[in-house]
């Protein structure tokens, strides 16, 4: 079959590799209809996440139609149209029985190598990295899917791939930042961040009924699609100050809640501010840019929380635990758990409360791959999401 594999810092390549196989009882093969490129494949593709290996199958968000399943696997026959959710998780250990999928306690074969560097290990993930279990991803025409009788989520004819795709990470990824923002009536929820998750999570927030969102970005083609398609009020980063504008937008006391949903590879308007994190990162003596979770700390009403969902890999540097400590800020983050949501935000896809494929700004083909993380990575022709045809 085809695969897009990684081959080294930005670069990726469309080859053949042998079709997947049924090793596991639980398993099933899934022929893939389209998959997408996400945000934090581009980690993935500039080298921040370490365990990476030439030839390794990429793709987290994948979805198609079942054509093998495994003995035990009794809830998918053959010719169900599935997504399947990019963490792995097993449903039986007492992470996954407590709605916790993204920390699955079986997931992870290579639990110890990520125990070495985050104290305990999370869940297995498709197609991202070693550390997360080495698993071939969904860029490709097959993949095999662990757990099958746990993940995947029938999709039903009428929802078309586009909006069902959204389920395997961004939709419910944006959805969980604003549900950890615990949002009450009247409230102001600020967003860093107008990629695809950014996006979502605004757009969630409203559904959640946040008062005003304040999404903030340097990017006018996606500060656009957030005031026209989330209902957002917009700050771009380069022409205003941030924490002056929010305090200005919320009688000086700050957002009800802040989500950093850029993450480790964040972009900063003060000159000197990104120098120093790029200058540490480069060095590897910090893995992170967190200016998006320093100000969104700086920027929260006392006693608010600050929800993150944006990918983080290893360590920060200049954490501003006094303002967190002294102003009673909460911090809420992880992985998605994305099997807790799939069902009910299919059911809010199909009573037409969201179109979550609105972020897709490009359709190419598999074998285009390499192109597709090249004009994401640039930003080209207002890109915000590429999904591959197969
Ligand atoms: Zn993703
Ligand atoms: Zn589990």
């Amino acid at each position: 079959m085809k695969a897009t594999t990684w081959v080294g810092k930005d670069k990726v390549k469309v080859v053949d590799v042998p079709d997947p196989k049924i090793m596991n009882s639980r398993d099933a093969i899934v022929k893939i209809s389209s998959t997408a490129i996400c945000g934090s494949d581009l980690h993935l593709y500039h080298g921040y996440i370490p365990a990476m290996r030439e030839g390794d199958i990429l793709g987290h968000e994948f979805m198609g139609e079942v054509v093998e399943v495994g003995p035990e696997v009794g809830n998918l026959a053959v010719g169900d149209r599935v997504v399947v959710p990019f963490p792995i998780a097993c449903g039986r250990c007492r992470s996954c029985q407590q709605g916790l999928f993204s920390v699955c306690e079986n997931s992870n074969p290579n639990a110890g190598f990520a125990e070495k560097l985050m104290g305990h290990s999370p869940a297995g993930i498709f197609g991202y990295s070693h550390l997360t279990g080495g698993y071939a991803g969904g860029q490709a025409e097959y993949a095999r899917v662990p757990f099958a009788d746990v993940g995947p989520l029938k999709v039903p004819d009428e929802v078309p791939d586009d909006q069902a795709l959204m389920l395997a990470d961004i939709f419910p990824t944006g959805y969980m930042g604003a549900e950890m923002c615990d949002i009450t009536p009247g409230d102001v929820v600020a967003v860093w961040g107008a990629g695809p998750v950014g996006l979502l999570a605004a757009a969630s927030a409203r559904l959640l009924g946040a008062e005003r969102v304040i999404v903030i970005d340097r990017y006018p083609y996606r500060l656009r699609l957030a005031a026209d398609r989330a209902g957002a009020e917009v700050l771009n980063y380069e022409e205003t100050d941030v924490l002056d504008a929010l305090n200005e937008l919320t009688a000086g006391r700050g957002p009800d809640a802040c989500i950093d949903a850029v993450g480790l590879e964040g972009h900063h308007g003060n000159a000197a501010m990104y120098a120093y994190d790029r200058a540490k990162q480069a060095a590897r003596v910090e893995t992170e840019r967190p200016f998006a979770l320093r100000e969104a700390i700086l920027a929260c009403r006392s006693g608010g929380v600050v929800s993150v969902i944006g990918a983080y890999g290893g360590f920060v540097d200049k954490f501003p635990m006094g303002a967190f400590m002294n102003r009673s800020l909460i911090m809420r983050t992880g992985q998605c758990h994305v099997q807790r949501y799939t069902r009910p935000l299919l059911e809010r896809i199909r009573r037409g409360e969201i179109d979550p494929s609105f972020v897709i700004s490009h359709h190419l083909p598999l074998k285009d791959a390499a192109k597709g993380y090249q004009i994401f990575q640039k930003k080209q022709d207002d890109c915000t999401k590429v999904v591959l045809k197969v």
